[in-house]
């Protein structure tokens, strides 16, 4: 039997469940339910981050849940609600529909309704259009069979519209599913996200850098379960901002994917120009590299991070090559994941694109990676020298002042959080 849950802490609208017809959409859950005994816990966590998303919205908004399938509607209306839970990760399906009372005459009044708007929302209603009914019976006590529901719904939707019945590939799926509450009727079905819930693999803390990988890296760790923080490492004080507002851009476009985290930003130019100091000469992008592994991991392991991601992909750049990547682990205390290990430039690019990060990444920078980097990078690193390199720095020390100068932002809302300090640093 579904419950209904408040969706919004403020605001809770009902559906009139005797009401002609309510607007809602279906979220048909995915691999969450492979899990077993872990089932309940995926889904109190797909909830949750649901209703994350639907508290950004206008308006009230309500939660039903069923079994395998999730119903929201309330205020903002069919648009605006799709669009925010298509991004909800761990649902496999997305569709816009109706709930009618379960009469074969009502649903073949809005099958008939529904065909015509679909119609309408694929060529204004021009043409011919081809479609197929597809019936499920949950609710048994209905008279009908699914096929036999499936076959009355066709042959009326035929009569009434003139549209062609096409079971193989038709134009327009009409979906009919009997519950005991009503029937859904919808028209249209949207892939989601896929993947597992956010925070149901633990949490990760994401180095997002400017360009187009770091942030397709972070929503992969994310379509893995891992609730993702994120830490930019900035050249300041030689660089300017614009990696930060670029950063925090695409930190902010990536919150939409999750219940909001913070972006961390640590300025390295100073401890940069160390390393230049004390000689890495072509190590200096690995040094680098590994320096930010160490901070990255002590920040994490303070914010109760399981693991690093990075955009790293294999062979990309010379900075990306076994031996380099096999040095930067070295450095890090916690396990470094790299989603995109095996990607190419271009599945990236396009994988931005969908995103909404592209537009972000595309957009000029000073990286700090650029600064004092030398002519030719080595594509070899052997620990023993960077370890030469950095004994020469007292290591421990530098990575205690870069993560004193670590300050929060909070991407969701656009502003420094006023005294926020990590967890055991206090702030002057
Ligand atoms: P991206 O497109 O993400 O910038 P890239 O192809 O430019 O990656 P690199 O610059 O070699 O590759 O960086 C590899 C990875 O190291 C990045 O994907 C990111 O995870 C991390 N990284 C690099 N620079 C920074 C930075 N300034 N701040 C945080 N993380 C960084
Ligand atoms: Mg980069």
């Amino acid at each position: 039997m579904p419950r209904r849950a408040p969706a919004g802490a403020a605001a809770h609208a009902s559906p009139a469940p005797d009401a002609d017809a309510v607007e809602c959409v279906l979220l048909k859950h995915g691999e969450v339910f492979l899990r077993g005994r872990n089932r309940a816990r995926f889904e109190e966590l797909l909830h949750d981050n649901l209703r994350h998303a639907l508290r950004r919205l206008p308006g009230a908004t309500w939660v039903e849940k069923g079994r395998s399938v999730t119903m929201v509607g309330g205020e903002p209306g069919l648009d605006t609600l799709v669009e925010s839970v298509r991004r909800v990760i761990g649902f496999n399906l997305v569709q816009p529909a109706v709930r009618v009372g379960s009469t074969l005459e009502t649903i073949g009044d809005h099958a008939v309704r529904a065909l015509r708007r679909a119609w309408q929302e694929r060529s204004g209603g021009r043409g011919r259009i081809s479609f197929a009914v597809r019936a499920k019976r949950r609710d048994k006590s209905f008279p009908l069979t699914s096929s036999a529901l499936a076959a009355a719904i066709g042959e009326r939707v035929c009569r009434q519209t003139g549209a062609r019945v096409d079971l193989s590939s038709p134009d327009v799926q009409l979906t009919v599913e009997v519950d005991r509450k009503g029937s859904y009727l919808s028209w249209t079905r949207l892939r989601g996200q896929g993947g597992l819930p956010v925070g149901s693999s633990g949490r990760a803390l994401a180095l997002l850098s400017g360009g187009y990988d770091s942030p397709v890296a972070a929503y992969r760790a994310m379509r893995r379960g891992l609730a993702c923080d994120y830490v930019h490492f900035t050249g300041a004080p030689y660089t300017d901002a614009a990696s930060v507002y670029k950063a925090y851009a695409l930190a902010r476009e990536l919150n939409r994917f999750q219940p909001g985290r913070t972006l961390w930003v640590v300025p390295l130019g100073k401890a940069q120009k160390q390393l230049a100091v004390a000689g890495a000469g072509r190590f200096q992008v690995v040094a680098q590299r590994r320096l930010m592994a160490r901070t990255a991991s002590a920040l994490g392991q303070r914010l109760g991070a399981d693991a690093l991601v990075t955009g790293d992909s294999l062979g990309q750049v010379a900075s990306q090559t076994v031996a380099n990547l096999a040095a930067v682990d070295e450095a890090a205390s916690l396990p470094l994941l790299r989603p995109l290990l095996g990607w190419e430039k271009q599945e990236i690019i396009d994988e931005a694109r969908t995103l909404g990060t592209a537009d972000v990444s595309v957009l000029p920078d000073e990286d700090c990676c650029s600064l004092l980097a030398p002519r030719q990078v080595t594509t070899s690193a052997r620990v023993t020298d960077l370890r030469r390199v950095e004994r020469r720095l007292e290591l421990d020390e530098l990575v205690g002042e870069l993560l004193a100068g670590a300050w929060p932002l909070e991407p969701g809302t656009g502003c420094a959080v006023p005294g926020t300090a990590l967890p055991g640093q206090t702030r002057a």
